[in-house]
């Protein structure tokens, strides 16, 4: 469909935006939905963030994505923020209906879907481990504690405070329905979180059985890192979901995979938040088949 004098645009705000997959992915989807509409990426640097909220007003601007890094940043321009982007503290998804600008976070249907239906995970294990404190270890936390059973989570952060202060806010959301502790991410300690067998070989309870990287070491151009340098720290009943999905194999991942545990990419996730996006935005139905195919090729 040609642009013409009713197009409506959404988009993506970020700072980097270059390397940013959605465009593909969600202009794919509407051409599949038969709509005038387009998808944009827009580069905002950090101090422009307020003069782009206010553009996107003026400029009636259906939708905006948000990524790294204004997510939080992003919260005090909007009009309403969902109480779930609200207790993960983050915003991803803006909504502007007649210049009200609603704030969302699909990244918590983005992880849940991916690890049901990516990585087939239909009943998730008692215990999690995620690695980062960051924005999207929020979402991810929040959503583990929300919908899922998991009994047990441990936050492994370069920063131990941070993590301990999410694992005792998430906590606290969670009504001690999970337990959640907050430790560094140091080799020693990953070892401990992920091992099955105690001393002398004994069974355990205590070891992951899913590790979720929500760090952004070993994204693209560093390659050759990995939050986990370890891979004796794997074992085959192990599942890795990294949120990263350039490259679409981490150093993490292949380490994980050298032991026998299985390990997915973020395309997945990427894919069921953006569709989430765009049902916001469109309240129809998102092609995510369409969406998928249009990131993996
Ligand atoms: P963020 O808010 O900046 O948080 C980054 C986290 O990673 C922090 O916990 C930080 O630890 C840790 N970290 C950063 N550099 C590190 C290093 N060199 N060594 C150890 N830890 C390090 O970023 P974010 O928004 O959470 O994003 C994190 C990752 O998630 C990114 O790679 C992004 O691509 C991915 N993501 C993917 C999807 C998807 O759809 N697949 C969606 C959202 C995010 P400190 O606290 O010590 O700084």
């Amino acid at each position: 469909m040609e642009i013409d004098g009713s197009t409506t645009i959404v988009g993506v705000i970020g700072y980097p935006i270059a390397h940013s997959l959605s465009p593909r992915m969600h202009n794919a989807a509407i051409r599949a939905l038969g709509i005038n509409w387009r998808y944009l990426p827009f580069q905002v640097a950090p101090e422009n963030l307020e003069k782009a909220i206010e553009g996107m007003r003026g400029l009636a601007i259906r939708g905006l994505n948000v990524t790294v890094p204004h997510k939080q940043a992003v919260m005090r321009f909007l009009d309403w923020v969902s109480p779930e982007a609200s207790a993960i503290g983050a915003v991803n998804t803006i909504l502007n209906e007649g210049k009200r600008l609603s704030g969302y976070n699909t990244d918590v249907e983005g992880i849940l879907a991916a690890l049901q239906f990516g990585a087939r995970l239909e009943k998730l294990p008692e215990k999690v481990v995620v690695l980062g404190a960051g924005g999207a270890a929020r979402g991810i936390v929040y959503a583990l504690t929300t919908v899922t059973d998991v009994k047990y989570i441990t936050i492994l952060n370069r920063t131990i405070p941070k993590a301990e202060r999410l694992a005792a806010k998430m906590e606290k959301m969670a009504k001690e329905k999970t337990k959640i502790e907050g430790k560094g991410l140091d080799g020693e300690t990953v070892r401990d979180e992920l091992r099955e067998t105690g001393p002398g070989g004994c069974e355990t309870t205590h070891g992951a059985g899913l590790v979720i990287n929500a760090t952004p070491v070993g994204m693209y151009p560093d390659v050759d890192c990995s939050p986990i340098e370890d891979s004796s720290a794997f074992h085959p009943r192990l599942v890795l979901y990294d949120t990263i999905y350039n490259p679409k194999e981490t150093k993490l991942m292949r380490l994980a995979r050298s032991q026998g545990a299985k390990s997915f990419n973020g395309l997945d996730m990427l894919v069921y938040q953006g569709a989430k996006s765009l049902e916001i935005w469109t309240g129809r139905k998102s092609p995510v088949e369409v969406m998928r195919e249009a990131v993996m090729s």
